[in-house]
């Protein structure tokens, strides 16, 4: 009925589906698609629910605004848009629906949404509001596997929980969801081999911190990039050190440059490290390729002092965090070597 009403009302519609499950892995009741006009909404056991999802997803249908560029303009959209459902639930004759629901209440789950998606966004380095949309539901995700309740989610983002393994784990959700689409054809996942790290709190501080300081920088890597061969596929590379904390948010920014690059495209994404566990000076390489070109980013690791050896503890933390969507492989330094040769020579 509320679907007709709205077509009569003249809001451009595709086509409606009333969901059991949800269509993505995202949290969300509902969403409008900005191409088709189509809506799904999640089914609620509470009628009434399923009905406000609805409007709320009709209302975003008739603002048509266009994608928001920031994650303050994501939210404030989504604060007009739950207006918007309250005027049309009154114009429609379906008012009831909100009883004992009042705006206050829903703009200030809104707020607290806002608040937790900029919070998820400094941990996931990034400012993009797609992103800091998926990097939620990924907290999200983690939280629910450890069983950590509402207020423990709440006190791990703003890195005040009173047990700091709660502050330090917070850093492992898969970032996966950052970007649309991967192709996976080496496979997913894999080991460090005997290079792996132990990890603690330690190191989910450090990457957390460094997590922070990598969102700040802003530094186009992507023309940075040395072009090794103009053949097609293009080959490209980036070389950097890593020898203290203080060098690891460059690192972790440039890699999450490169695996967040050209988000139209499929992307296929290698990790591989070089180097014997008795040797302190380990080689990581990052493989990334689109259609068109393939870019290496080469991180030697060389600790300056025993303590620096956290750093590489981690880095192996981030790179575990793409496991779902990119391989992991170790190798020997000699491979290392003659691999690095061969792009460069
Ligand atoms: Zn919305």
């Amino acid at each position: 009925m509320l679907w007709q009403r709205a077509r009569a009302a003249g809001i451009p519609l595709g086509r409606l589906a009333i969901l059991r499950r949800p269509l993505t892995a995202a949290r969300i009741g509902g969403a409008w698609n900005r191409s088709t006009g189509d809506i799904w909404v999640l089914q609620s056991d509470d009628p009434a629910e399923t009905l406000r999802r609805l409007l709320h997803e009709l209302a975003h249908a008739e603002r048509q605004s266009p994608r928001p560029a920031t994650i303050d303009e994501d939210w404030n959209e989504e604060a007009a848009t739950e207006h918007r459902a309250r005027d049309l639930a009154q114009r429609w004759d379906v008012g009831a629906i909100f009883d004992g629901l009042p705006l206050s209440r829903s703009l200030a789950q809104i707020e607290t949404l806002r608040e937790r998606h900029h919070l998820a966004a400094d941990l996931a380095a990034t400012r993009e509001p797609f992103q800091a949309r998926a990097a939620y539901d990924a907290i999200c995700n983690l939280a629910h596997s450890r069983g950590w309740g509402e207020a423990t989610l709440e006190a791990a983002l703003y890195d005040a929980d009173e047990d700091d393994v709660v502050n330090a784990a917070i850093v492992d959700f898969s970032r996966a969801g950052l970007r649309a689409s991967w192709r996976v054809g080496h496979g997913i996942g894999g080991s460090f081999g005997p290079l792996a790290c132990q990890q603690d709190t330690r190191s989910g501080t450090t990457l957390r911190a460094a997590l922070h300081q990598a969102g700040a920088l802003n530094v186009d890597w992507l023309s940075r990039r040395l072009v090794i061969s103009t053949d097609a596929p293009r080959r490209l590379s980036l070389l950097l050190t890593l020898s203290e904390a203080a060098e690891l948010p460059a690192v972790l920014s440039a890699a999450q440059a490169l695996l967040l690059a050209h988000p139209d495209q499929s992307l296929l994404a290698t990790w591989r490290c070089y180097g014997e566990a008795t040797e302190s000076v380990h080689t990581y390489q990052l493989s990334i390729s689109v259609d068109q070109e393939t870019t290496h980013l080469w991180v030697l690791l060389r600790p300056r002092r025993p303590r620096d050896r956290i750093v590489e503890a981690a880095l192996q933390r981030f790179l575990l965090t793409w496991a779902e969507v990119t391989a992991i492989r170790n190798e020997s330094f000699a491979e290392g070597l003659l691999t690095l040769w061969a792009q460069h020579g």
